[in-house]
């Protein structure tokens, strides 16, 4: 059970905690900054006392997350710890994140899948190819990040989304139930939907975007590459 600091505050880059839990080399903390894989974003690395954090995932329950040590540490339970994230990684997987929000918005169909990095980040779509075009949705979602739009998390609950399945973009990028509440990310006149991930406060920190590549990964599955422009 540990307390998520990074919902209410993504650009916390380090917090104080205490040990809880110990297995192999996965630690549980009563308190983090580590974003845990999930949502199409990957995970954390950064420091856990005197040790690399490689890797962070979602333990059994919402609300505990596994820092993935590296081989050799020697965490205790009760031992107070400092956790330091890879920020510079962080703020680029929050940007690319961000950017995805728009490029859903830009590509007006259902969306198959999803997948940020530290160097891209990409959607799938289930829409015919030839509707898919480079220059203008390049141009469409540098006119969002330009336009500096804030964005904004809210909560609802399990029932007030079930309510609204228009908030789920895609089921394999949903965003954890089972808590009795669902967090929205909202990027007012652009983008409402439910997303457990980390975000920029506004669209202009994500700065130029580039389409990489549209390719057709599948029948339903036409994916769109974004990178930032250099
Ligand atoms: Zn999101």
């Amino acid at each position: 059970m540990a307390e998520l600091l990074f919902r209410d505050d993504p650009y916390l880059k380090s917090c104080e905690a205490t040990i809880l839990a110990v297995n192999g080399n996965a630690v549980e903390v009563d308190r983090t900054v580590f974003y845990p894989l999930g949502g199409g974003q990957a995970g954390d690395t950064g420091t856990l006392g005197h040790w690399r954090v490689v890797d962070t995932r979602k333990g059994a329950t919402g609300d505990s997350i596994l820092h993935l040590l590296e081989p050799g540490a020697a965490p205790e339970v009760g031992m107070p710890v400092t956790l330091h994230i890879d920020w510079e990684r962080r703020h680029r997987l929050m940007r690319y994140h961000t950017a995805l929000h728009l490029l859903g918005s830009v590509v007006k169909a259902p969306v198959t899948g999803g997948r940020i990095g530290e160097d891209k980040a990409h959607l799938d779509f289930d829409i015919e190819m030839e509707r898919l075009v480079k220059d203008e949705i390049e141009a469409q979602v540098n006119a969002l990040t330009a336009a500096g739009h804030a964005t904004v998390a809210k909560w609802i609950t399990d029932a007030e989304l079930d309510a609204r399945p228009d908030l789920v973009r895609t089921m394999s990028v949903a965003p954890p139930r089972g808590e009795g509440r669902v967090r929205l990310l909202e990027i007012p006149g652009v983008d409402l939907q439910a997303c457990g991930g980390t975000h920029v406060k506004n669209t202009a920190e994500i700065g130029r975007l580039a389409v990489a590549r549209i390719r057709s990964e599948g029948k339903r599955n036409k994916r769109v590459t974004l990178t930032f422009a250099q």
